[in-house]
C-alpha cells in the first residue's frame, strides 16, 4: 500500500487493516531500545508489523485499543467531507513510521519527559534534517562533498568538543581555488571552509577600499573606512571582484551554501513521506518540501511553525544566542484533501473542559490521575476535578480508556462547538455578511473596471462559501457604489426594480434602510442582476473624480452593526480620498524623508478617524479587503490601516486596464469570496509555565496584552507570536503551547478551533539550534523589522538585523562548534542559509530605501509581508528560478530551479520566476528560434515587441508545458501573479532583476557573497 494510500483514509478509520495513524506502541513499552534518525533509511509501510499488534478487538480487520468502545460517541461530528467514524488508531505497528520511528508511544513523549534515550534520538534526528545531514556543527562545505556524506555526529551533542574535522585529505571547504587564504584576506579571510590552516594575515583584514564605511560602530568598522560605490547606507561593497585583494580571484559562487539545494535536499529526503506528529520538539519538513501529515498529538506545520524546536531552557540562555523563539501560527490554513479534516467535538451546554486555573482547553498534555477523577494541566500545572459528565476509567498505564474515542485527547487540532457563554450577548451569531462597495468615480468607469466587477458579482455570488453540506450559502450580500456621495441599494426579492437611496452627508455616515439592503441572493437573484447590469449604465456619464473612503467603511460598519451580524466589506478604490469627509487625505509621499530619520513618517497611518474606524470594524467582526487601482499616490500606509487591522486582504493594480490586470484582478477575486474563513475571531495562546507569548505580529488588532482580535480571519493570514522567558523551563516537561481560536462559522455557529503543540527545552544551545527552521526565523524577522521600522530609522532597523544574524552565528561558533581556525565561517546545518534571506530581506524595497522606489510599493509590500505565513516569506524572500529551455516536456515535473543569481542565466536561456507575487518569463538574446516558435508562434526573438507580451496557448508540447507550470504554480499561491515577459537587455528586464537575490541589490544592498564575508567578519569581532 502506497503511503499516500495510507493517509489518504483517515486516520481513524476502523476498517481498513494495517492503516490508522498510530503506532502500535502507543500504551505499550517500546518494544525496541532503538530509534531510528530521520537520516536513516525510511521502513516501508509494507512490512509488516510483528508482534506488537494490540489484540483484536470488535473489528476484525481493525486493531482497536484497549477496552474502549472503538467509536466517537455521538457527540462528534468530523468537520469536512469524509463522514468517518474516529475509531482508535492503532492499527499500525512499529515499523510504520516512514522515518523509521520505533513504536514510541506518542502519549509518552507529548505528556511525560522522555527517557534520556528518546531526547538523544531526537536530537540526533534534529541533527540529520538539515540539507547534507551529515556535520552536527554545521560547518559549511562545498558540495563536492555533499556527494560523500560524512557522519561525523556518533556522539550526543554535549560531546561536541569531538571537532568534526575532515578526515585528511578531504578538503571541506575551500573558499574557491585554489585555497584562498592570501586573496581572501582582504575582506574577511575565507569565510568558510576547513581547508587547512589559515595562511598568515588572515585573521587580520586588512584596511583598503573595500571596506564598509559609512555606518559607525555598525557597518563600518572605523579602520574598514574607505570609499564604496554603489552601495546604499548600511550596505556593502560591490561584487566579488572587489573583495579579492590582487591577484584578483573569482570566487566561486558554488561554495556558499544554497538555498535550492538545500530545498532539494529536503525534499529528496523527506518528500512524499508521512509526516507525524507524536514526537515532542520534532522539526518538520521544510515548506518547500511535499509531505503528508498524519495529526498525533501535535499540531500539523500547516498550522503552526516555529524558529527552534528546542526551547533554550532559561531566559539567559535566551539571550545569549539572541535567536529569537516564535510561533507562526496560521490558523485557518488549508488542509490537502489527503489528510484529515479537523474533528468536531461537542461538550453540549456545559461547553468545553478548561483548567480552572490557566483556562487552558482539554488537549492531550493533560494527565489524568486518581483513578481519572482528576487531571492535571499540562500547561499551570494546576490539578482539576474531573467534570462527572466527563468522568472515565484508566486503564494500568494511567491513561483514559476513552483515549482515542476524544480528539482532544489524542489529537494536536480539533474544534470544539462553543456555548452560549462564548457568543456576544449570551446570543448565538448571525450568519455574515458581504458588503461590495464600488467606487464609480470617473476612472473605475472609464477603465472599465465597474463594469467588470458588476459582470463577475453575478456569477461569484453564486459562489460564496457554503457549510459543508449545505446547498446554498448562508451570507447575505449587499451593495454599495459610491464617489463623494454615497449610494445603497434596496435589493429586496420582492421588487421588481432595485432602488437607490443617496446619502451625501458623508459626516455622519448612516445606513439609509435596513430592509431590503443585505439579502440572500438565491431569493434576490433577479432584482441584484439588474442591479448589475444598472450600475455601469448608471454612472456612464460621471465626471466626479474625488472620491470619500473612511465613511464607506463606516457605512459598511453600520450595515453590519444593524444587521447584528459579523462580515466582510470589499471595497474597490482608486484614488487617494481628498473630498471632503472624515478620513480625507492629502499627499504626503516626500521622497525627500527617504534615507533621514522622518522616513518612518511614510509608513505611519494617519490616526484618528481611521483609528477608530478600526476599534470599530473590530467589535463588529467587520473585515474590510481593500482592491485598489490606483493611477498615482493613493497612501496606501493609511488606506490599508483598517485592513491590516482585521484581517483583511489588500491588493492593488496599478494603472489598471481590463485587458492587463482584467483577469488577475478577477482570479483574486475570485480566490477571495471563495475562501475559507471564520469572523469575529479572538485567539490566545497559552503556554506552559516559564515563558510566554510577549508580542504578536499579522492582519490583527491587540484591545490587550494577550487577546489576539481578527474581525476575520481565513486561509491565507497568518499570526507569528514571539515568546520570553519568565522562568525556568523544565526539560522534562519540555515547551507546550496551545493557540485557541473562537470564531464564528460562516453558518453563524460559534466554535473554538484549538491547535496543540510540544517543543523541547535544553541548557544546551546545540540543540537549539540544531532544531532552528531558517523559514520561519525568517518570518519573525521580516515582520519584526517591518514593524520596527514604524518607530526607528530604517538604517537602524538594518543593523539590528545585521547584528543579531551575527550574533546568533557568532554564539554558535563559540558554544556549539568544535575549535576551528577563525577564518571559517562556521554556520549550524539548520541555519546554513539563513544569511542569504537575511540579505535579501534587507533588500526588500520596504527596507531598502530608495527614492527611485514607489512609498506606495514599499508601503503595501510592508503590510502584505505582515499577514504572511513562513510558505508566503519563503519564496518572496527566495523566489523560485526556472530553468525553462531545458525542460522535459513529456515530464509533470516542474524543473528544478537554480539559484537566483545572474550568473546562472544563459544568453540561450528562458527562465521562470516567481515570488508569490510576481511572476515573469526571462529570454535570454540567444534563445532557441524554435523554441521562440512554439511559445510564441512567432519566428525569433526579433518578432516579439517589448511592451505588452502575452503567452498565447499554442498547440505544441512546448507551449502546452510552459502552461502547466506556469498553472500548477499559480495554484500553490494565494494571490495571482500576472506573468510579465522580459526580454534580455529590454528596460522592463530591471524588473526582473530586482528578484535575482543573490545579486547586489539594484536599488542598494549587497550580494550574497558580500553580506556572507561581512557577516563573518562581524562575527569575528564578536568573537575577539
Ligand atoms: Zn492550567
Amino acid at each position: 500500500m502506497s503511503q499516500q494510500g495510507y493517509v489518504a483514509a483517515p486516520p481513524y478509520s476502523q476498517a481498513q487493516a494495517g492503516m490508522g495513524g498510530y503506532s502500535a506502541g502507543f500504551g505499550n513499552p517500546p518494544p525496541q531500545s532503538h530509534y531510528g534518525a530521520y537520516g536513516s533509511p525510511p521502513q516501508g509501510y509494507s512490512a509488516p508489523p510483528t508482534g506488537v499488534l494490540k489484540p483484536p478487538a470488535s473489528s476484525s480487520s481493525g486493531m482497536p485499543p484497549p477496552p474502549v468502545s472503538s467509536q466517537y460517541g455521538a457527540n462528534i461530528q468530523q468537520n469536512g467531507a469524509h463522514p468517518h467514524s474516529f475509531p482508535p488508531p492503532v492499527a499500525s505497528a512499529p515499523s510504520m513510521s516512514p522515518y523509521g520511528q520505533p513504536p514510541q508511544s506518542a502519549f509518552y513523549s507529548m505528556a511525560q519527559a522522555p527517557p534520556p534515550t528518546q531526547q538523544l534520538t531526537n536530537q540526533m534526528s534534529a541533527m540529520n534534517i538539515g540539507g547534507y545531514g551529515t556535520l552536527d556543527v554545521g560547518v559549511f562545505y562545498t558540495h563536492a562533498l555533499s556527494a560523500a556524506p560524512q557522519q561525523y555526529h556518533t556522539s550526543p551533542p554535549p560531546a561536541m568538543g569531538h571537532p568534526p574535522l575532515s578526515p585528511p585529505g578531504q578538503q571541506l571547504s575551500s573558499f574557491g581555488s585554489p585555497p584562498p587564504m592570501a586573496t581572501m584576506g582582504s575582506v574577511a579571510a575565507p569565510p568558510m571552509g576547513m581547508s587547512g590552516p589559515p595562511g598568515p594575515g588572515v585573521h587580520q583584514p586588512p584596511l583598503g577600499p573595500q571596506g564598509y564605511p559609512q555606518q559607525p560602530g555598525f557597518f563600518g568598522r572605523p579602520q574598514m573606512a574607505g570609499p564604496q560605490s554603489g552601495a546604499f547606507p548600511g550596505g556593502f561593497p560591490g561584487g566579488p571582484a572587489q573583495m579579492a585583494g590582487p591577484p584578483q580571484k573569482k570566487l566561486d559562487p558554488d561554495s556558499i551554501p544554497s538555498t535550492t539545494h538545500v530545498i532539494e535536499d529536503d525534499q529528496a529526503k523527506r518528500g512524499g513521506q508521512v509526516y507525524v506528529t507524536n514526537i515532542r520538539g520534532q522539526v518538520p519538513p521544510l515548506v518547500t518540501t511535499d509531505f503528508t501529515v498524519q495529526d498525533q498529538g501535535n499540531a500539523s506545520p500547516r498550522f503552526m511553525r516555529c524558529t527552534t524546536y528546542s526551547f533554550p531552557s532559561t531566559a539567559d540562555l535566551a539571550k545569549q544566542c539572541k535567536v529569537p523563539l516564535a510561533a507562526i501560527i496560521k490558523p485557518f490554513a488549508t488542509v490537502p484533501k489527503n489528510e484529515t479534516p479537523l474533528y468536531i467535538v461537542n461538550h453540549g451546554e456545559t461547553g468545553p473542559i478548561r483548567c480552572n486555573r490557566c483556562k487552558a482547553y482539554m488537549c492531550p498534555y493533560m494527565q489524568f490521575m486518581d483513578g481519572g477523577r482528576r487531571y492535571q494541566c499540562g500547561f499551570c500545572s494546576c490539578v482539576n476535578e474531573v467534570p462527572v459528565q466527563y468522568f472515565q476509567h484508566l486503564d494500568h498505564m494511567g491513561r483514559r480508556m476513552d483515549l482515542y474515542e476524544r480528539p482532544e485527547l489524542s489529537l494536536g487540532s480539533y474544534e470544539f462547538i462553543a456555548t452560549l457563554d462564548y457568543c456576544k450577548n449570551n446570543k448565538p451569531p448571525n450568519p455574515p455578511a458581504y458588503i461590495f462597495m464600488i467606487d464609480v468615480s470617473y476612472n473605475n468607469i472609464k477603465s472599465g473596471l465597474v463594469k467588470l466587477i458588476c459582470e463577475e458579482l453575478k456569477t461569484l455570488l453564486d459562489r460564496l462559501p457554503q457549510e459543508e453540506g449545505a446547498e446554498t450559502s448562508p451570507i447575505k450580500v449587499g451593495f454599495v457604489t459610491y464617489n463623494k456621495i454615497l449610494h445603497f441599494y434596496n435589493v429586496k426579492s420582492a421588487l421588481a426594480q432595485p432602488q437607490m437611496m443617496v446619502v451625501s452627508d458623508v459626516a455622519e455616515m448612516f445606513v439609509p434602510l435596513l430592509d431590503g439592503f443585505l439579502v440572500n441572493f438565491q431569493e434576490s437573484r433577479a432584482v441584484v442582476n439588474n442591479l448589475l447590469d444598472q450600475i455601469p449604465d448608471m454612472f456612464a456619464d460621471t465626471n466626479e473624480s474625488e472620491t470619500v473612503f473612511a465613511p464607506v467603511i463606516q457605512a459598511g460598519v453600520e450595515a453590519l452593526k444593524a444587521a447584528e451580524c459579523s462580515g466582510k466589506l470589499f471595497i474597490f478604490h482608486s484614488s487617494i480620498p481628498t473630498a471632503e469627509a472624515p478620513g480625507k487625505l492629502k499627499n504626503r509621499d516626500d521622497r525627500k524623508l527617504v534615507g533621514t530619520e522622518k522616513e518612518k513618517t511614510l509608513f505611519q497611518p494617519l490616526r484618528g478617524v481611521y483609528e477608530q474606524l478600526t476599534k470599530d470594524c473590530v467589535a463588529q467582526g467587520c473585515c474590510v479587503d481593500l482592491f485598489l487601482f490606483p493611477n498615482q499616490y493613493v497612501d496606501i500606509a493609511t488606506v490599508g490601516d483598517v485592513p491590516s487591522h482585521t484581517g483583511g486582504s489588500i491588493y492593488k493594480y496599478s494603472n489598471f486596464q481590463v485587458e492587463v490586470n482584467g483577469q488577475q484582478f478577477v482570479s483574486d477575486l475570485r480566490r477571495d469570496v471563495e475562501k475559507s474563513i471564520g469572523f469575529d475571531a479572538i485567539m490566545r495562546v497559552r503556554t506552559g509555565t516559564g515563558f510566554r507569548a510577549t508580542d504578536f505580529f499579522g492582519a490583527v488588532y491587540m484591545n490587550n496584552t494577550t487577546d489576539v482580535e481578527m474581525a476575520a480571519v481565513d486561509c491565507d493570514k497568518a499570526v507569528t507570536v514571539e515568546f520570553k522567558h519568565d522562568d525556568t523551563l523544565s526539560e522534562e516537561s519540555g515547551a507546550v503551547m496551545q493557540c485557541a481560536l473562537l470564531y464564528t462559522t460562516i453558518g453563524g455557529q460559534r466554535r473554538l478551533r484549538i491547535h496543540n503543540l510540544s517543543l523541547n527545552c535544553s541548557s544546551q544551545l546545540s540543540e537549539l539550534y540544531k532544531s532552528c527552521e531558517t523559514d520561519a526565523l525568517i518570518n519573525f524577522f521580516a515582520k519584526s523589522a517591518y514593524r520596527a521600522m514604524l518607530n526607528q530609522p530604517l538604517k537602524t532597523v538594518r543593523e539590528i538585523l545585521v547584528n543579531q544574524t551575527a550574533h546568533m552565528l557568532a554564539c554558535y561558533r563559540k558554544h556549539c562548534a568544535s575549535p576551528s581556525a577563525a577564518s571559517q565561517l562556521i554556520l549550524p546545518d539548520a541555519m546554513k542559509v539563513f544569511p542569504v534571506y537575511m540579505n535579501s530581506l534587507l533588500k526588500t524595497p520596504t527596507l531598502v530605501g530608495s527614492t527611485e522606489l514607489s512609498t506606495d510599493d514599499r508601503a503595501f509590500h510592508r503590510l502584505l509581508v505582515n499577514a504572511m505565513g513562513v510558505e508566503e516569506t519563503q519564496v518572496l524572500l527566495y523566489p523560485r528560478l526556472i530553468p525553462l529551455h531545458t525542460m522535459d516536456v513529456s515530464s509533470d515535473a516542474i524543473p528544478a530551479p537554480v539559484r537566483c543569481s545572474e550568473e546562472r542565466l544563459s544568453e540561450s536561456g528562458i527562465f521562470l520566476l516567481e515570488n508569490g507575487l510576481s511572476m515573469f518569463l526571462w529570454l535570454g538574446q540567444a534563445c532557441p528560434p524554435d523554441l521562440i516558435q512554439n511559445l510564441f508562434n512567432v519566428p525569433s526573438l526579433g518578432h516579439l515587441s517589448s511592451e505588452g507580451m502575452s503567452l498565447p496557448v499554442l498547440d505544441n508540447a512546448h507551449s502546452r508545458k510552459i502552461h502547466s507550470i506556469i498553472s500548477s504554480i499559480s495554484q500553490q499561491r494565494a494571490t495571482s501573479m500576472k506573468l510579465l515577459i522580459v526580454k534580455q537587455k529590454d528596460r522592463s528586464e530591471m524588473l526582473f532583476r530586482q528578484h535575482l537575490v543573490e545579486d547586489k541589490g539594484l536599488h542598494g544592498g549587497a550580494s550574497y557573497m558580500d553580506f556572507l564575508c561581512y557577516v563573518h567578519r562581524e562575527i569575528r569581532q564578536l568573537l575577539t
